[in-house]
């Protein structure tokens, strides 16, 4: 049993599928965004738990993403975001992964490696309309038609572009590409591609958007609980699903006066226990993001608080929640280990705290951690006669 991990709970990832799925205009799909291990959730198990309420259709940014999904029982269509090598179309086509089309040096290299393979490749036309990574460019759509009458192998199923400011405020921009992009799907069923299915929307556009649904929401920000930018909160009733936890691993009763940690910069006020926790900025507990003042009284805060800390007075020192209390870090973070001043709160060995963890600096290590031991844990009782299954993590 580890003593750091973060948990995951399932029933609040299909919650908000559903609360997702009830905001949807009656013609459009989900499509779960599971790119990036599922936004440090855990792409697989977030997954199957979609694919069990019945979510049609997944995307992942590398085909690699995409073959674990099939590896574990994904069905469905799986998009592949990104772009693809020709290196891995054989793979990418025997577990009938779903790819982004992007530019033309991708459609000639895939027409070649299908070709000889003699199979089809199901490819989703990326138009590029305001985001500037990837995508064909509007003087480029008639020739992508040319080239795609050329290329017997390769078979358009979808098109789709990426809003860049669907989150913020100033709706004539988005308005703008999607124009760009609606223009473009006129122009390709002129040319005899029709029937495609169309998307548009992430988060913030489905949201903001029910006009521009189409046949699918590419969704990940809501199924984890977040909403893109903070005037969206409250349009659905997430639940997040994420929480980091650790053990007390160490506990003693120490006098008035004790120091603690590197460089002594805490020392206890009364006679008072210390807990240690089994994490540290290595599992990316207590790191911040690098903090630029947003103007002349944030740089004055600043100013105050490095001032504070010269005299030793620490404000904002890391707190974890322990029995429903706040309890204070004592001294620095170390690497893997923190000490906490838990007074006398009566507790013990083993207890469980929450941490304050910022999920993009959490080290992945504690996901695979959490569900290598739920596992574990199944196994166990699966040997002790209950019928409870987990979900496998990869
Ligand atoms: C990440 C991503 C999404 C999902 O965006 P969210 O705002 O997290 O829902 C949709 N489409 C593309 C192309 C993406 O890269």
């Amino acid at each position: 049993m580890s003593d750091a991990w973060i948990d995951i709970n399932l029933d609040a990832i299909a919650n908000n599928y559903r609360e997702v799925t009830q905001h949807l205009s009656p013609a459009a799909r989900v499509m779960a965004v599971v790119k990036a291990d599922a936004y440090g959730l855990g792409a697989v198990p977030v997954a199957q738990t979609l694919q069990k309420l019945g979510c049609p259709a997944f995307a992942v940014t590398t085909v690699e993403e995409g073959l674990i999904l099939r590896q574990h029982g994904v069905e469905g269509i799986i998009l592949v975001l990104g772009p693809a090598s020709a290196e891995q179309m054989a793979e990418a086509l025997a577990s009938d992964l779903q790819l982004t089309l992007s530019d033309f040096h991708m459609l000639r290299e895939w027409e070649a490696v299908a070709a000889e393979l003699g199979k089809e490749v199901k490819v989703h036309l990326k138009l590029e309309t305001g985001m500037g990574r990837t995508g064909f460019f509007a003087k480029e759509w008639e020739e992508l038609a040319a080239q795609l009458k050329q290329s017997p192998h390769i078979t358009p199923v979808g098109v789709y572009t990426h809003l860049a400011r669907a989150a913020q405020r100033d709706r004539a921009y988005t308005r703008q590409q999607v124009e760009s992009f609606q223009r473009g799907v006129n122009l390709l069923e002129q040319q005899g591609f029709a029937g495609l299915w169309k998307h548009v929307c992430n988060s913030a556009a489905f949201l903001d958007y029910p006009d521009w649904h189409y046949d699918f929401i590419r969704t990940g920000t809501l199924l984890i609980g977040h909403f893109p930018a903070t005037a969206f909160a409250g349009k659905l009733k997430l639940q997040d699903p994420w929480l980091a936890k650790a053990r007390i691993v160490s506990l003693r009763r120490v006098p008035k006066g004790t120091f603690v940690g590197y460089q002594s910069i805490y020392r206890t006020k009364a006679e008072t226990q210390l807990a240690v926790i089994p994490v540290g900025y290595a599992d990316g507990f207590g790191v911040q993001p690098h903090f630029v003042p947003q103007g002349v009284w944030d740089f004055i805060k600043i100013v105050i608080k490095n001032f504070l800390a010269l005299c030793r007075i620490y404000i904002g020192q890391e707190s974890v929640i322990l029995q429903g209390y706040r309890v204070p870090v004592a001294g620095k973070i170390g690497m893997q280990l923190t000490v906490l001043d838990v007074g006398n709160l009566p507790c013990e060995t083993g207890d469980e705290v929450i941490l304050p963890l910022r999920r993009t600096q959490a080290n992945p290590r504690l996901l695979r951690q959490y569900w290598s031991e739920k596992r574990l844990i199944a196994k166990r009782h699966i040997k002790e006669g209950f019928l409870q299954s987990y979900p496998e993590y990869p």
